[in-house]
């Protein structure tokens, strides 16, 4: 049974390599899940027989489109727009959208394909998508952000619909483009559509809660992680990459638990406060001015400033959040935080450890969270802005941060489950996997061949 589940994914793998040619962050993603699927399958051989693997794999739907825009000079550009509508077995798609000139359709592909796992994780009924374009928007005008939006918006509404596909944020797109995405697709549409988006602002339907959802859903996780082994980040150092969104909610809550963040990053370089940082501070850059961590030290002049951004793995600490980007723990910078003594791993953003990584970790005893599990906080906080769109009410703050605490705790203890009934114990990355895939494989089987 385990041999025919093994050449089961064996097969299903080459397919995904053959008809995805070049797309290692999509490989990439894929494998780690079917690693993980093997005793399931073997267990189940029921989902080899409804196909579920060939199904999963190729998204329902892609959609690629052209965004021209103006920009303040008086020149045309033209960039790229992808939506991939991965798996609406158990709800809507639902998924961020990136803007970062390194999306392509293997970036998109790896996201929405992940998104699956973590939004069926949350509980929540949320199916998997992602979006987004190689728009760069460093260094743009809020005009021209608002033309850009716009444009991908005038597309984009072809596609999407509160019962239909939810886009909400993910790097480079945030409570602004949300706004006049928004403000797009109302004109276009002709209709106050509140649950199409998710990440509003608060006047027009936005959630309580949100904005910190995925950074502090990431601590509570990882909370939960080490108090089942008689630790927690009270008193602990804490190294957190990035400085966005993610980043600054997760050093929040860190520090209001108790612990010392002492580095966080953006992608020019990184900081190392040995005081604790100021967040205040970094919140005043990224939130409000816009500009780069660099400029941190000349507030606290006690503070270095390191012009390489993946130093930060050196500075030694006992947890780690990575919450930048894809692939920013690689093997050495997994072996490095090792032989400083990590004790735990918190993946914040999207798939920031290579597979050789999270071997590193495993290898070493070091406790790992993976993304799916980790950062389903933000996605979870979304579903929730919808049902109460649905509802034309909102809840307050502490509703909706206790309801965020329910839910990953939830995760952490369904994954742990799982991992336990599938011969893996302790073990996240399987855990999760198996957890997130069963639902929407019986769901899949549920609703016949389609
Ligand atoms: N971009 C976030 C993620 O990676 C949130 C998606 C959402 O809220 O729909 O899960």
């Amino acid at each position: 049974e385990t041999r025919s589940a093994k050449n089961y994914v064996t097969e299903v793998f080459e397919l995904v390599k053959k008809r995805n040619p070049n797309e290692s962050e999509f490989h990439q993603a894929v494998k780690e899940v079917f690693d993980s699927l093997i005793p399931v399958l073997a267990a189940n051989p029921n989902y080899m027989k409804h196909g579920i693997l060939e199904r999963m794999v190729e998204p329902e739907r892609v959609i690629s489109f052209q965004v021209p825009w103006i920009d303040d000079h008086g020149k045309v550009q033209v960039n790229r727009g992808f939506r991939v509508q991965f798996n609406s077995a158990i709800g809507p798609y639902k998924g961020g959208l990136r803007f970062h000139p390194s999306v392509n359709a293997s970036i998109i592909k790896f996201l929405g394909f992940e998104q699956i796992f973590k939004n069926s994780l949350t509980g929540q009924p949320i199916g998997g998508g992602k979006g987004g374009s190689d728009f760069d928007p460093k260094g743009k005008s809020d005009t021209e952000i608002m033309r850009f939006t716009q444009s991908f918006m005038s597309e984009l509404s072809k596609y999407i619909g509160p019962d239909i596909d939810v886009p909400a944020g993910d790097i480079g797109v945030g409570a602004r483009e949300i706004g006049y995405m928004f403000g797009q697709y109302k004109k276009i549409r002709g209709a106050y559509e509140a649950g199409v988006l998710t990440g509003k602002g608060l006047s027009y339907g936005g959630s309580l809660g949100r904005k910190e959802a995925t950074g502090y859903g990431t601590v509570y996780f990882v909370e939960e992680m080490l108090q089942d082994v008689g630790l927690g980040f009270k008193g602990s150092t804490v190294v957190v990459s990035g400085s966005g969104n993610v980043s600054i909610y997760a050093i929040e809550k860190a520090e209001q638990l108790g612990a010392k963040v002492v580095a966080c990053s953006d992608s020019s370089g990184y900081i190392y406060d040995k005081q604790g940082i100021n967040l205040d501070t970094v919140k005043r850059l990224k939130e409000v001015e816009g500009k780069r961590i660099s400029e941190y030290v000349i507030q606290h002049p006690h503070a270095q400033y390191y012009p390489d951004c993946s130093g930060i793995w050196s500075i030694p600490c006992d947890i780690a959040l990575p919450c930048a980007t894809q692939n920013e723990i690689d093997d050495a910078a997994a072996k490095l935080l090792v032989s400083n003594g990590v004790i735990a791993i918190g993946e914040g953003a999207n798939m920031p450890s290579t597979l050789e990584a999270v071997n590193v970790f495993h290898e070493n005893k070091v406790l790992f969270g993976p993304a799916k599990a980790v950062n389903a906080g933000g996605v979870a906080v979304s579903a929730l802005e919808m049902a109460q769109n649905s509802m034309r009410l909102s809840w307050t703050l502490e509703e909706v941060d206790l309801k965020l605490q329910e839910i990953m705790k939830d995760i952490y203890t369904n994954s742990i489950q799982a991992a336990q009934d599938y011969n893996a114990p302790g073990n996240l990355v399987v855990g999760a996997n198996i957890a997130g895939f069963k639902k929407v494989a019986d769901t899949m089987i549920s609703q016949g061949v389609i």
